[in-house]
C-alpha cells in the first residue's frame, strides 16, 4: 500500500506519454512566468498561468455542483486517466497542474470534503511521499470539489513556506510526550499554527486539539483552513492556516480594482496562482497584505484560538 516518490515519478512520466492533455499542460508549465514579491521573512512567488482559469473561475455554490458530473468519481474520469490505490484513496496525476509534479488524491466514495478524521491520512501519505507537499483545501477555503473528498499533492521544492517558517519564531502551546509539538507563528505575513511530529498519529492527536478550539463559522460543518503537510528529518510537519474568508472582497473580473484571486492551499504555501496577465503584473507587497488581512487571522484572533487549546 505504501508509495514512494520514484514510484511516482514513474507514473507521472507514464501519464503524459499515454495521455495528451497532461502531456500539454506540464508541458506548458516550462513556458509559464514567475515574479517573485518580497515581504517580511518570507518571498512569495507569483506564477501566471491561464489554464487555471478553470479553478480560480469555479462555482462552487450547491446548485453548480449538482450540475455538473464529479471528476473525481472514478466514473466521470477520462479514459486516460490511471489512478494508484492508497488505502481508500486513488493517487491521480492533476491534469490541470501548477506544479511540475502535482497529484490529486482523491477518496475512493464520494463524500463531503471533511477534514476530521483524515489527518493521519495526510500526514502518512506525506511521509511516504518525500520531497512532496501534500495540501487540503476546506470546502470554502479553495476546493474546486467541495462535495468529494480529496486531497493533493505538489513538489515542495515550489513552495517558499518551509523556508519561512524555518526562519520564524514558534512559540510552543502543547508539547506530548513523544516530543510531538504544537506551536503557534505571528512573526510571518500569515499567521499560522504549525504541528511537527515524530508520527502521523501524534500529529493528527495535536490536530485534533487544535480542531476543537478553532471556532466554526454560521452554516459551516468545520472551521475555515488550508493545511500543508510535508517530511521533515524528525517526522512530519503540519502547516495549519485557519482562515475567515473564501475569497477578497475585490475578487472578480470587472471593474478597476477587480482581480481574479482565489487564495488556497498553494497561495498561502508561498505560491500566488494568476490566469489573467493584468493581475500578475499588479501584484505586489501591499496586494498580498490586504489578501491576508482580509482571508486570513489577526494576531488577536489566532492568539484567541491560541489561548483555546487544551
Ligand atoms: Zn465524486
Amino acid at each position: 500500500m505504501a508509495v514512494n516518490s520514484a514510484q511516482i515519478a514513474d507514473f507521472l512520466a507514464a501519464q503524459c506519454a499515454e495521455w495528451p492533455l497532461a502531456a500539454r499542460n506540464f508541458g506548458a508549465l516550462d513556458g509559464v512566468e514567475m515574479r517573485t514579491v518580497e515581504m517580511p521573512g518570507w518571498t512569495f512567488k507569483v506564477q501566471f498561468n491561464p489554464a487555471r482559469i478553470v479553478s480560480s473561475g469555479a462555482k462552487v455554490d450547491a446548485r453548480s455542483l449538482a450540475e455538473r458530473p464529479c471528476f473525481l468519481c472514478e466514473k466521470n474520469r477520462p479514459a486516460e486517466q490511471r489512478g494508484i490505490e492508497w488505502g481508500g484513496y486513488t493517487i491521480l496525476v492533476n491534469p490541470f497542474p501548477i506544479f511540475p509534479r502535482h497529484l490529486t488524491i482523491p477518496a475512493n466514495d464520494h463524500t463531503l470534503q471533511r477534514i476530521a478524521g483524515r489527518v493521519a491520512d495526510m500526514l502518512r501519505l506525506a511521509g511516504e511521499l518525500d520531497g512532496y507537499t501534500v495540501f487540503y483545501n476546506g470546502p470554502r477555503c479553495g476546493a474546486s470539489a467541495p462535495d468529494h473528498m480529496h486531497f493533493q499533492a505538489g513538489n515542495s521544492d515550489f513552495l517558499t513556506l518551509g523556508a519561512a517558517i524555518d526562519g520564524a519564531e514558534l512559540r510552543p502551546l502543547l508539547v506530548d510526550e513523544d516530543g510531538a509539538m504544537l506551536a503557534v507563528c505571528t512573526s510571518l505575513p500569515i499567521n499560522i499554527f504549525v504541528i511537527d511530529a515524530p508520527s502521523p498519529e501524534a500529529g493528527a492527536a495535536l490536530f485534533d486539539r487544535l480542531y476543537a478550539a478553532m471556532p466554526v463559522p454560521e452554516g459551516e460543518d468545520e472551521p475555515m483552513l488550508n493545511l500543508l503537510a510535508y517530511a521533515t528529518e524528525g517526522g512530519v510537519r503540519l502547516v495549519v492556516v485557519p482562515r475567515k474568508r473564501h475569497r477578497p472582497s475585490f475578487y472578480g473580473t470587472e471593474g478597476d480594482g477587480c482581480m481574479l484571486l482565489s487564495p488556497a492551499s498553494v497561495d498561502m504555501g508561498g505560491a500566488f496562482i494568476t490566469p489573467r496577465r493584468e493581475d500578475f503584473d499588479r501584484i505586489d507587497a501591499d496586494v498580498l497584505a490586504r489578501v491576508f488581512d482580509e482571508l486570513c487571522l489577526s494576531d488577536e484572533e489566532i492568539n484567541l484560538i491560541a489561548e483555546n487549546v487544551q
